[in-house]
């Protein structure tokens, strides 16, 4: 369904004038507002505004019971799982969650990819179920099964973060996520489009110049606003011609700024907290719908304990914290379970309660969602370009390499249905961001090589910018 819909969107939505696409934006907002906000998002709400006050031990029973529940689930209707050994039954919840997971060896990506349908839960009718798919952090797409339930639950996190700093769902917001919301050909204003149901105004990250940004900074003083949200990359474009023009938010007037997929480094949260006059709170999570971390006000990333439990697989450690690979079990993820998979992100995570108070495990800092910039030949910088491959289902891995602001390299890992097609497919989905004047070469590889230290990076570009 996702995939009709996101196919006639994109052969239609570019043709329509700007008021039809305003339109568009509406109708997109009024659907995932329905999607989301249901009323089993309100209970969970109301009931995680009441645990995240809650102590170590009983966070950790709530762990063990939805974990239990979740594997006993498993073992009778999700194919993949049928061997699990049922719940523990030690009566300490960490003895028995760890005594659950030990049992359970860490999943690969690979293994999720080669049969993702074994692991769809016969328990809930397949009509229920909404389907999507996922960059992940690798390039490569994972086709996704989920509840409407997994997804309120989602959103329960993301909300208990930005009710605490004084944002609410109905609030006036501004958006700056990685969606095509305005034709890249497009070169006059505005670029920036309106979801009026829930007084959206969304953004354009694909068209950056200095001399647009004026125009952002513009429209960003002339909007009702509570708070803004989306990746920290362009919100920090956008603040920083903020500061240029002298023209910084009064402190107040927005409640926060939520950013997210990518990691926020300190100079854009300085640059943004000030333009915006508001504090900066960043969440983990994935597409997955497998983990959720958000941050306090001691900047600590707070694992969502109802949500998920994170382990550490660690390969540096001191008295203080210990550093390593996520493995990460959803607590909430019913349709397509997934115990302890490797998401392929670093995390460290502190061995010491958080200064803030909140009981849970705390990280201090989650790593792997570091992105370069691409620029384009009329100076556009334009971030998360990863999502060129998010429907790429025959591209086992892909990298975007640019060492001149003239032509990209995109190296291409290719499962055995790739094909011509294919490529041209990834060429028009570059084009559709970057334009017609940049030169985009394809190559077929083996491999990606990783970086020093084990990570892999979807876009290396050198001119880019990566840098204050
Ligand atoms: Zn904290």
């Amino acid at each position: 369904m996702n995939r009709i819909s996101d196919t006639l969107y994109s052969a239609f939505y570019p043709r329509l004038p700007i008021l039809g696409q305003n339109w568009a934006c509406t109708v997109g907002g009024w659907i995932r507002f329905r999607q989301r906000f249901s009323r089993h998002f309100r209970r969970t709400l109301e009931d995680w505004e009441r645990s995240v006050k809650w102590s170590d031990e009983r966070l950790r029973e709530v762990q063990r019971e939805r974990l239990g529940q979740l594997v006993a689930r498993a073992r009778q209707h999700v194919p993949y799982y049928r061997d699990l050994a049922p719940p523990s039954e030690k009566s300490d919840p960490e003895e028995a969650i760890r005594e659950m997971l030990e049992a359970i060896p860490p999943l690969e990506k690979r293994a999720y990819r080669d049969q993702p349908e074994a692991f769809i839960s016969r328990l809930i009718p397949r009509a229920r179920l909404h389907a999507g798919q996922t960059s992940g952090t690798t390039g490569t797409a994972l086709p996704l099964w989920y509840s409407p339930e997994t997804l309120a639950e989602e959103y329960a996190t993301v909300w208990r973060m930005r009710r605490r700093l004084g944002a609410d769902i109905r609030d006036p917001q501004l958006s700056f996520n990685g969606q095509i919301i305005v034709p890249f050909a497009q070169t006059r204003p505005p670029f920036w489009r309106t979801n009026h149901y829930t007084r959206q105004t969304l953004f354009s990250i694909y068209h950056m110049t200095p001399a647009n940004l004026k125009l952002y900074v513009d429209t960003v003083h002339a909007t009702p606003s509570r708070y803004v949200q989306g990746y920290p990359s362009s919100i920090h474009l956008v603040a920083r011609s903020l500061l240029e023009e002298d023209r910084r938010l009064p402190r107040g007037h927005i409640a926060g700024i939520f950013t997210s997929s990518e990691s926020l480094l300190a100079f854009q949260r300085e640059t943004i907290e000030e333009a915006f006059g508001a504090p900066v709170l960043d969440r983990y999570g994935v597409s997955e719908f497998a983990v959720s971390m958000t941050e306090c006000d001691a900047h600590r990333l707070h694992v969502d304990m109802e949500y998920c439990i994170v382990e550490v697989e660690t390969t540096e450690e001191t008295d203080d914290y210990e550093t390593g690979s996520l493995l990460i079990t959803s607590l909430a993820h019913d349709a397509t379970p997934l115990f302890r998979y490797r998401i392929g992100d670093v995390g460290t995570r502190a061995k010491h309660p958080c200064p803030c108070g909140r009981a849970g495990d705390n990280f201090l800092e989650v790593d792997g969602r570091i992105e370069d910039y691409v620029l384009t030949p009329d100076g556009r910088l334009v971030g998360r370009m990863d999502h060129v491959f998010k429907e790429q289902l025959d591209v086992a891995e892909a990298q975007i390499l640019q060492n001149d602001s003239g032509a990209l390299m995109v190296l291409i890992v290719p499962r055995s249905d790739y094909s011509d097609a294919s490529g041209r497919r990834i060429v028009r989905q570059i084009r559709s961001r970057l334009g017609e004047e940049i030169e985009v070469h394809i190559e077929l590889v083996s491999s990606i090589p990783r970086e020093p230290n084990g990570k892999f990076r979807a876009v290396k570009s050198s001119v880019g910018r990566n840098a204050p």
